[in-house]
């Protein structure tokens, strides 16, 4: 059995102890939050890096990724034929109906698009909080640097094949060496 009055003296001495410590309590909006860099804020997009290969749009679970584009021809000196590229036209993203998964992200393979930490983009109409093409330019210029490699980790594949060349050795690709084609 326990004393009597411990747990009555233990709440107390809680209590004198959360009285005496400072208030967490943020001042937003006159003090800016000191938000960690890789907060999930706004959806940033670098134009200039999409292919136009739709897989963000495919994969976004609120389908709120909205892509237009059209082909164009360019002309390759020596080349046969022109080739055919996508132009981007149109790239919205609906914020009112996103939910910050971070899919489109992920599923980039041309690393178009980045999360920013800006989140102050309230609108008082809900029309306002689809983002076009511009706007998510716009935020890249919030987008913070990439966090430094872990000097502990271990380097890039591309990075020892590129020390072993530099070295003299051949890489070792893990495959038996091709043999050498017979003459016709
Ligand atoms: S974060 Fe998720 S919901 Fe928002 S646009 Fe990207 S895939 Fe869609
Ligand atoms: S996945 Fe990337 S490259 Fe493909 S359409 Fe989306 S932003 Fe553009």
């Amino acid at each position: 059995m326990g004393v009597p009055g411990a747990g009555l003296a233990k709440g107390l001495a809680v209590t004198l102890k959360t009285m005496t410590r400072r208030s967490h309590t943020h001042q937003y909006p006159d003090v800016a939050p000191d938000l960690p860099p890789r907060s999930r804020g706004v959806i940033a997009l670098l134009a200039e890096n999409c292919t136009v290969c739709m897989l963000c749009a495919r994969e976004c679970p609120d389908w709120c990724i909205y892509i237009d584009s059209h082909k164009e021809e360019v002309v390759v000196p020596g080349a046969a034929r022109p080739r055919q590229r996508n132009v981007l036209d149109k790239f919205d993203i609906d914020f009112s109906l996103c939910m910050y998964c971070g899919i489109c992200i992920e599923v980039c393979p041309f690393d178009a698009l980045y999360w920013s930490p800006e989140f102050e983009y309230a609108e008082y109409d809900i029309k306002n909080l689809l983002h076009d093409k511009d706007q998510l330019g716009e935020w890249m210029d919030t987008v913070p640097p990439p966090p430094a490699h872990d000097p502990n980790g271990e380097p890039a594949k591309e990075e020892s094949t590129a020390a072993k060349r530099a070295a003299g050795g051949e890489p070792d690709s893990g495959r038996p060496a091709r043999p050498p084609r017979a003459p016709r």
